[in-house]
């Protein structure tokens, strides 16, 4: 990782909350013709430059900033995806700077066209993380970005970057409520992902020996703050141009809120602190899916399939020659011609390379019971990118699409 450490702000004020802006690129640190909102080479400002341009960060946060990476996100892998969760993890469990000051947030400052993958990534990997000092806190993770390059007449970056400053400080205020989480471990559950160990569904789980750092993730855009598993980029120009698509299937609430009905008010919904504020007092309320991809430089390669009317048949098997899995974005509620059945069958039977079948559409889920091909597997409500990203650690632990169903269906 290119991280060179940027100057802290000489000053600390220790009333405030400590917020660590890493930076990856995109088009909020973007550069082009002075005044253009297109037309610019995203990543090409350095983070500390464009946090010096929003002076009202000093009141919300104490700043410190990392330069990650200065890339447009089309360009991020996997590699890119492993040294950030790397990063984010040594800070938040030693801190930060000389003295190691504690880590109250994270901002992530990132490119919008892959900013949910990326969101998703972390959501899986930083569910649960080993705290050294026996203490449960949280430590949200914002990612935020903008639309128009940093050199546009009306930049939006400024403005998101401070609201997602802003989300970070408040979100860490509400750590009060996970701390309930210390004395009631029994009441969370973690179903833990490994290379080492087969992934295990949380009926088996044991309990954690130890106390657990849950890092909830965020993304901050244009005044909305949203769920890093729902969140998706839904306007290719609109400065407004993410939304939470909220999922039809009951699987993705019940990881993320009980399907139980209990005394929280319907209007809690968009509430922060809900997840975690099941956690008090209410068994099997919390379900956090992690993966552990310590031991990893990389996931493995998923290629996305879009299905088109006549689209080529052949193309899935070239996809699965170069693939560790193949996703699929099937027109309606999964489906394809039937040439393109017919070679997915081949696929499943002879290469024994996982597909995993989403959708085109925006809004819906696919079942398994929906399957067109045998031995498939059905997203769920997941969309075809983020359906990758799930395959992709999926495939760091089995091959088996029963098992690959097993963790689309518990997500
Ligand atoms: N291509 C840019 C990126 O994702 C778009 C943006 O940031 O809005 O890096």
């Amino acid at each position: 990782m290119n991280a060179d450490v940027m100057k802290d702000d000489a000053k600390k004020d220790n009333a405030m909350k400590n917020i660590v802006i890493l930076a990856t690129g995109g088009t909020i640190a973007g550069a082009g013709e002075q005044g253009k909102n297109i037309g610019y080479k995203s990543g090409s400002i350095e983070a500390q430059t464009l946090i010096d341009a929003v002076p009202e960060l000093k009141d919300v946060a104490n700043i410190h900033v990392e330069q990650v990476c200065n890339i447009n996100s089309d360009d991020i892998t996997s590699e890119i995806w492993i040294s950030l969760l790397r990063r984010i993890k040594e800070l938040a469990v030693d801190g930060f700077g000389e003295s190691k000051e504690r880590v109250d947030g994270f901002v992530i400052m990132h490119g919008t066209d892959t900013m949910e993958e990326t969101a998703f990534f972390l959501s899986l990997t930083l569910g649960a993380v080993e705290n050294v000092d026996d203490k449960t806190v949280a430590t949200p993770v914002v990612l935020t970005g903008s639309m128009r390059p940093a050199t546009a007449a009306e930049p939006d970056g400024p403005a998101n970057l401070l609201y997602a400053v802003k989300s970070a400080v408040e979100l860490s205020s509400r750590s009060v409520i996970l701390s309930k989480v210390e004395g009631s471990q029994s009441d969370s559950r973690h179903a833990c992902f490994d290379m080492s160990s087969r992934y295990v569904v949380p009926a088996s789980e044991p309990e954690p020996s130890r106390d657990w750092l849950f890092m909830p993730v965020y993304v901050a855009f244009a005044g909305k703050l949203m769920d890093a598993r729902t969140v998706q980029k839904v306007h290719a120009n609109d400065l407004d141009a993410f939304a939470e698509v909220k999922l039809a299937h009951e699987t993705l609430a019940s990881a993320r809120v009980t399907k139980e009905k209990d005394d929280h008010d319907s209007s809690h919904a968009h509430n922060h602190s809900v997840v975690l504020s099941k956690v008090e007092g209410s068994r099997d309320r919390l379900f956090v899916p992690s993966f552990n991809v310590s031991s990893l430089h990389s996931l493995p390669k998923v290629t996305v399939l879009y299905f088109n009317a006549d689209a080529d048949a052949e193309l899935v098997r070239f996809a699965a020659e170069r693939s560790a899995g193949l996703v699929i974005a099937g027109a309606g509620a999964g489906e394809f011609s039937q040439a393109w059945a017919v070679e997915i069958a081949k696929i499943v039977a002879e290469t024994k390379v996982p597909v995993v079948v989403s959708t085109r559409i925006n809004r819906g889920s696919i079942v398994p019971e929906q399957l067109l091909v045998k031995g498939t597997i059905a997203a769920y409500a997941l969309p075809p990118a983020k359906a990758a990203v799930l395959l992709r650690f999926a495939l760091t632990v089995t091959k088996n699409p029963t098992e690959i169903q097993n963790v689309f269906q518990i997500l």
